[in-house]
């Protein structure tokens, strides 16, 4: 058991030594309480267009079908915090883009980082089978995080750490290895409804649930149709994804600083006016997204957006 207890600990330090923020270990296993809101949820449409969500509804549940023999799913957390990102609170006459698309596409980032940690990992225990995730499969990657003590689902349904807030992404390796599990942390959303409160379209439409046909997230970059009329004005000044309930989260003040420098903000798409947008020409558009996650979306569907907030800030 020490023994395992170690070699846990000393994953653990490498994951922090890569530059990630929290590292944590779960036991891989069939989650029946996931499964039942998720199916509810489902049921509901609460998940607009986003059909894939509906595949592999049984692998996303259980980590062991998705990853054969997976004893353990270990989560790693990395900021993407920075000072430099301008203060989206109550900014209303100027475009705005989610913190968290203004660096390098994360994917690279988390996988790059992860696929250390893995031959670390492979090295340290003499052989490893698994896989690495960077939300890029079936996982529910907040789940997991949450049973590995990294914190806890907040209100706004983003996974919420006492030390570091919610600016961060979450990875994932699923690993054939036995380790030793942290214990999930508690529930610190107390009395506070302040992304409630916040959030312009009611998208949260109960504590703890998303409804994303109203999410301006969902809305700017998920939904591959023009968004529908009765929903533009709710969209406000945001071209690419919404902040709204992460900026006004009290445990935000505990951010700390992106350690992989290619999620800092870029400075030629954070500085950027509603002119230029206007005027940016899809050459330009794979350019200044360049390695960027927003190049995920296409230049019609960001320019669709982008006369949408126009025509929200000219009236
Ligand atoms: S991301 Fe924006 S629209 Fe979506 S739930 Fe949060 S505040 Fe509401
Ligand atoms: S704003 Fe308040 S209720 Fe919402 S996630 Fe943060 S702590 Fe929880």
């Amino acid at each position: 058991m020490l023994k395992q207890q170690k070699l846990t600990e000393l994953i653990r330090t490498h994951a922090l030594k890569l530059g990630f923020d929290a590292c944590g270990f779960a036991k891989a296993q069939y989650l029946p309480n996931e499964a039942r809101r998720l199916e509810e949820w489902l049921d509901q449409e609460r998940h607009g267009t986003m059909d894939w969500i509906t595949n592999y509804f049984d692998k996303r549940v259980d980590p062991t079908l998705l990853v054969p023999g997976s004893k353990t799913v270990v989560s790693v957390l990395a900021s993407y915090h920075h000072p430099k990102h301008k203060d989206q609170i109550g900014v209303k006459d100027q475009p705005l883009i989610s913190k968290y698309a203004q660096g390098r596409d994360y994917h690279k980032v988390l996988r790059k980082n992860l696929k250390k940690l893995f031959s670390f990992t492979e090295e340290l225990l003499g052989g490893l089978e698994g896989r690495i995730f960077t939300d890029s499969a079936p996982v529910l990657d907040k789940v997991w995080a949450q049973r590995a003590g990294l914190g806890w689902i907040g209100k706004n349904s983003n996974l919420l750490n006492k030390n570091i807030g919610s600016f961060f992404f979450i990875g994932e390796m699923i690993i054939d290895a036995e380790l030793s599990y942290d214990t999930p942390v508690t529930d610190h959303c107390g009395s506070c409804t302040k992304c409630i409160d916040a959030c312009p379209t009611d998208a949260i439409y109960e504590p703890y649930r998303v409804d994303a046909n109203k999410c301006i997230s969902y809305l700017t970059i998920e939904l591959k149709n023009e968004i529908d009329k009765k929903y533009q004005t709710n969209i406000e000044n945001w071209i690419y994804g919404c902040d709204i309930c992460q900026d006004v989260c009290p445990w935000n003040s505990k951010s700390v600083l992106a350690q992989f420098e290619d999620l800092h903000p870029r400075d030629y798409v954070a500085e950027r006016d509603l002119e230029f947008w206007e005027n940016l020409t899809p050459k330009q558009y794979d350019e200044v997204f360049e390695g960027s996650a927003i190049r995920r979306a296409k230049y019609e569907k960001f320019k669709s957006n982008v006369e949408i907030v126009a025509d929200n800030l000219s009236s």
